[in-house]
């Protein structure tokens, strides 16, 4: 198998990247380069302007993406991010992950995800309602509860779901709230959605312990980013008595080395909007938390943050992917020489695509699990997922890391529908 993978002209690694690991794992899996031929584009991926009226009477024109990945395993599923720094390529890359988690964990879903270009801190509620179910009117039909379904990202929350639900119920002409999930529990939401991607954060960081031997109660944490993953989890880690050492947000962050009055900080963020000029703890760049004197570090903010620059510096001894994408190929290379566990993300944060899976299954019998039911099967998918993937990992991908592990099982599970389905001949002989 002799594919080049190619930098698009507009070059963005982290595309880039996740082609190489697709490729690299087909390879060693021994499987067809059809596999790959399946995976290294999207089937389909619109580009879409979203005209808002703005408060002042003025109209703005926004660019939307969705990236519809693979859809081998069920409806294209994944988040809409409102973020200015968004790229066709990371939207593309995210699509991807989205399709290897939803394989990896086991939920009938394929790869999909969205995004609108703009600065949702410089917007009012009114804009963003307006940008959202602008959105949705031009995307039109492509979304629905059997073929497509978003979910949240960055800056976008349940009130976002809801309006999308509203939208695309509007246009279907019939109540249609399973076209999304992570919606507040008035529309059609699953208890315990929002804490969902933290919790399986928790869960795999506890099972990534036990299997190396850390005192979990005793382990250090660091978190970067306090949004819905990076609060949630800290919030667990709290409650099992590990000390949560350091966090950090966009505006910067906070050390102490005792552990952060977690509750605290929450109150101090729902106040201010922000970590910075939390009285509990020394502050701290972004840049100072990464490599913060802890046991497990813990990203959660975006994509490219642990790099060639920094990685020789971590000083945790595992590492857990609660964001997409938190580290580039070359720090791969560097944690995996410091003998440090990195977690991927497609296994760390499945947790949220996990209970999206039992919000649409709920939505779509229309009967409600309580909190413990939901919490049950969250952690028995998220420990059976890990187990599956570190056995996989210490047996088959010997001096490998994994990352590559988890891109292998995934993709061997891909292969494998791709062939019953007929997409491809022979997905095991290269
Ligand atoms: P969010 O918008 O709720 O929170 C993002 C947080 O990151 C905020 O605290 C923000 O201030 C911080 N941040 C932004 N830029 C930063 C920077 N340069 N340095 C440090 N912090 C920064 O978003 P979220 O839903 O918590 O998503 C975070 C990550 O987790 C993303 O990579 C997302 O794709 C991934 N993820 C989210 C979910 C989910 O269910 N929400 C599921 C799977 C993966």
């Amino acid at each position: 198998m002799s594919v080049e993978v190619q930098k698009s002209k507009k070059e963005d690694n982290t595309l880039t990247a996740t082609l190489n690991m697709i490729k690299q794992s087909i390879e060693l899996s021994e499987l067809s380069n059809d596999v790959y031929e399946h995976l290294k584009t999207p089937m389909r991926f619109v580009e879409v302007a979203v005209p808002v009226e703005m408060d002042d009477g003025s109209t703005k024109v926004f660019t939307g993406y969705r990236s519809q990945h693979n859809n081998v395993f069920g409806p294209y599923k994944g988040g809409i991010r409102y973020h200015p720094a968004v790229t066709t390529d990371s939207i593309k890359a995210l699509s991807m992950w989205m399709t290897l988690k939803c394989s990896l964990v086991g939920v009938p879903f394929g790869g999909g995800k969205g995004a609108i270009v703009c600065d949702p801190l410089t917007m009012s509620m009114k804009e963003k309602e307006r940008m959202t179910r602008s959105y949705v009117r031009v995307l039109g039909s492509i979304l629905g509860p059997e073929t497509d379904i978003p979910a949240p990202d960055v800056a976008t929350d349940g009130q976002v779901m809801a309006w999308i639900a509203d939208e695309y119920s509007n246009i279907m002409r019939v109540p249609s709230f399973g076209v999304v999930t992570g919606k507040p529990l008035a529309v059609g939401g699953c208890v315990g959605r929002t804490e969902a991607t933290g919790k399986g954060v928790f869960f795999v960081t506890r099972e990534a312990a036990a299997a190396t031997g850390m005192d979990l109660e005793k382990a250090r944490v660091a978190v970067q980013g306090f949004g819905n993953v990076g609060s949630n989890a800290a919030i667990l880690f709290a409650e099992a008595g590990s000390p949560v050492v350091a966090v950090s947000d966009v505006s910067g962050g906070v050390y102490n080395p005792k552990g952060l009055d977690i509750l605290a900080l929450v109150n101090h963020v729902e106040r201010t909007g922000f970590v910075k000029g939390f009285p509990g703890g020394d502050e701290i760049t972004n840049a100072d938390l990464l490599t913060i004197d802890c046991d497990v570090l813990i990203p959660a903010a975006l994509e490219n943050q642990l790099k060639g620059d920094n990685a020789d510096q971590v000083k945790a001894k595992i590492i857990i992917e609660g964001a997409n994408g938190p580290t580039t190929p070359e720090a791969d290379h560097i944690l995996k020489d410091n003998n440090i566990l990195l977690v991927p993300d497609i296994l760390a944060n499945s947790g949220g695509v996990t209970v999206s899976y039992f919000e649409w299954v709920q939505n779509n019998y229309g009967f409600r699990w309580d909190l413990g039911t939901v919490n049950r099967r969250l952690e028995e998918k998220m420990t059976e997922a890990f187990k599956l993937v570190y056995s996989f990992y210490c047996e088959k991908c010997i001096g490998s890391d994994m990352r590559t592990g988890a891109y292998r099982y995934s993709i061997q599970r891909l292969a494998e529908a791709m062939q019953f389905r007929g997409w491809i001949r022979n997905g095991t002989h290269s």
